[in-house]
């Protein structure tokens, strides 16, 4: 079978390995789509924050069809179209583990969900980042459409809470320098999509002086998770998804004091993956408006160079349609 494999720092290539074998507690799946996360990039080049050894199969961002199922395993039957969920206990699948940029992989069922029928292979694959997206809304709570919402940043956890916050009625108003992705974000529901020097006028306007009721700020950078507590209006909720280790700038703190904000963390997407995909099918949400590439798995060494131009992609995924 054919497999992305990162060999060394720097050094990708698609393998050919042999179809791995399953325990009775485990789970063969077929992939399907599987998604280029910039974690992934971090993996290749050996900077990823957990400790993990070469070689290893990325891919945490996946959907797939149930190739063969462990004797002691209930609930799944070959042929059902499933995702599953990356951080599983001390395991961090694609990580720590190897995960599902291969035709076929292993796993334990209870990392698994079953798909609806109205979700596609590819929105499918877009449950990981998505999942983090809804989650960083159910921290801020309550999102309906009596809120302006301000997200900070586009990148496809951003445009995640875009979709999610517009799909749950708020008035979505993302801030993003890049114009491509500004035209995702109002085409996955975004009242507004400006640049950071036109945010202030616009909100002042959309919500009649009061400022944001939710600010989602998903770019990690924090000159703007600063800005996040001046956009917030009087008792805003203010959630935090972006990633920083370390970084600093100033930030008018006593904001939180006068304004009375609410302010929380959001890390990863515990516990929300039944939620998560119950609300991308009942939305009727497109998800697949995020993916900007596919790349068949023969080539999916170029799916990570695409990966790494902001400008041109959103998100590219590797497609695999290997049948047992
Ligand atoms: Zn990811």
């Amino acid at each position: 079978m054919k497999a992305l494999r990162f060999v060394a720092e720097n050094r990708a290539e698609v393998a050919d390995l042999d179809i791995p074998a399953i325990a009775a507690d485990e789970v063969l799946i077929a992939a399907r789509s599987v998604g280029v996360c910039h974690s992934d990039i971090e993996l290749l080049e050996g900077r990823y924050i957990i400790p993990f050894e070469y070689p290893i199969i990325p891919g945490h961002e996946w959907s797939g069809e149930v190739a063969k199922v462990g004797t002691d395993v209930d609930g799944f039957e070959v042929g059902d179209r499933v995702v599953g969920e990356c951080v599983i206990g001390e395991d961090h699948f694609g990580f720590s583990i190897s995960g599902a940029a291969a035709e076929f992989f292993v796993v334990k069922p209870a990392w698994l969900h079953k798909l609806p029928d109205e979700v596609s292979f590819t929105s499918g694959a877009l449950v990981e980042p998505f999942s983090c997206g809804y989650y960083g809304l159910m921290r801020a709570g309550n999102v309906n459409a009596s809120d302006v919402l301000v997200v900070l940043g586009a990148g496809p956890i951003g445009l995640g809470v875009v979709a999610g916050g517009a799909a749950m009625g708020a008035t979505t108003i993302v801030v993003e320098p890049s114009e491509s992705r500004r035209e995702a974000a109002l085409s996955l529901g975004a009242a507004h999509a400006v640049t950071p020097d036109e945010v202030e006028d616009l909100l002042h306007r959309e919500s009649n002086g009061r400022g944001a009721d939710v600010v989602v700020e998903a770019t990690g950078r924090p000159e703007v998770m600063a800005s996040a507590l001046e956009l917030a209006g009087h008792r805003a909720r203010v959630v935090y998804i972006g990633i920083d280790v370390g970084r600093s700038a100033p930030a008018k703190l006593g904001l939180i004091q006068s304004k009375e904000l609410d302010i929380r963390g959001a890390i990863g997407s515990p516990g929300v993956w039944p939620a998560t995909l119950r609300f991308i099918a009942k939305s009727g949400l497109d998800l697949g408006r995020l993916v900007t590439r596919e790349i068949a798995a023969a080539d999916a060494v170029t799916a990570l160079d695409e990966a790494q131009k902001p400008a041109e992609n959103i998100k590219v995924h590797i497609t695999f349609d290997a049948t047992l």
